[in-house]
């Protein structure tokens, strides 16, 4: 299998247009792999594009990559859905023109994405209604996609809550990956099988590494209670032991530039970890 990271920002794309701190900064005057558009991933092997945040167009022409064959949706947060429009860019007849509508792409959700996502915004409903072909996935029903397996993991975002999270096991007979962009939080680990690649969350900072506080104690107690940490997420790594993972969802907010995740990356040579930067091609 051969992925491509699109993007590997989060929420906050860096650099922020409102924001002047040295990653921005340097972000802003070096470009990739710097600057961080947000988060989707592209797997090759079937045309697959995980995710569709706003920029996702632009990134695809930046990448060279002219078929989408399938668009998995992880869940229903703005960052990870408002890129739908490209929807219309991979359905569209060539000329002459008769219905603007050619082969559309499959779209993939869980129902509950499928409810937050797309039904319950007029828009998107629209849209996907012409652009796509629907495909709903439940928890733990698989897909075959030519050569490959996929397998849906549903997951709450918040304890106890409703499975608004969606996590895809890609298997192609020789190797497994898991992808699993964004809050990773309560993900089920023990449903996993052995991961030779794990595109994952990376989860949040609490300080600069200069040794800036980030977040306060009452944020992670409040708006940040059900957001992963760092910490969380080596925890989590040691737990399911993928022979490499890679880390996404790296937002402007943890301030880290790349060169500050590559040195990181140098102290966790043991998990064989690394942070993934918009273009990045992983091979498994
Ligand atoms: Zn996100
Ligand atoms: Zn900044």
């Amino acid at each position: 299998m051969k992925f491509t990271v699109l993007g590997s920002g989060g929420n906050t794309p860096t650099p922020l247009p409102t924001c002047d701190c040295r990653v921005c900064l340097e972000a802003r005057r070096e470009g990739v792999p710097y600057a961080r558009r947000g988060n989707a991933i592209y797997l090759h092997d079937e045309r697959a594009l995980i995710d569709a945040p706003e920029l996702v167009w632009e990134t695809l022409n930046r990448q060279q990559i002219g078929e989408v064959e399938y668009v998995f949706l992880s869940h229903f947060h703005a960052d990870h859905t408002l890129g739908l429009r490209a929807l219309q860019a991979f359905g569209l007849e060539d000329p002459p023109v008769e219905s603007f509508v050619g082969e559309v792409p499959t779209l993939v959700m869980s129902e509950r994405t499928r409810e937050l996502a797309v039904e319950a915004n007029e828009v998107l409903a629209h849209l996907t209604e012409t652009w796509a072909d629907t495909r709903v996935l439940a928890d733990g029903e698989r897909l075959t996609l030519g050569d490959l397996s996929v397998t849906h993991l549903a997951a709450p975002i918040e304890p106890d809550g409703p499975d608004d999270v969606s996590a895809f096991l890609f298997e192609d007979g020789e190797s497994v990956a898991l992808v699993s962009p964004d809050e990773n939080r309560h993900l089920p680990l023990d449903r996993l099988p052995p991961l030779d690649l794990w595109i994952k969350e990376c989860g949040y900072f609490r300080e600069t590494p200069a040794g800036e506080l980030l977040v306060t104690e009452r944020a992670e107690e409040t708006s940040l209670a059900h957001e992963l940490s760092f910490a969380e997420s080596l925890e989590q790594i040691r737990a399911v032991e993928p022979d490499r993972v890679v880390l996404t969802e790296l937002e402007e907010l943890y301030r880290r530039s790349y060169d500050d995740y590559e040195r990181l990356a140098a102290r966790h040579e043991e998990l064989a970890l690394s942070f993934a930067h918009d273009g990045l091609e992983l091979a498994v």
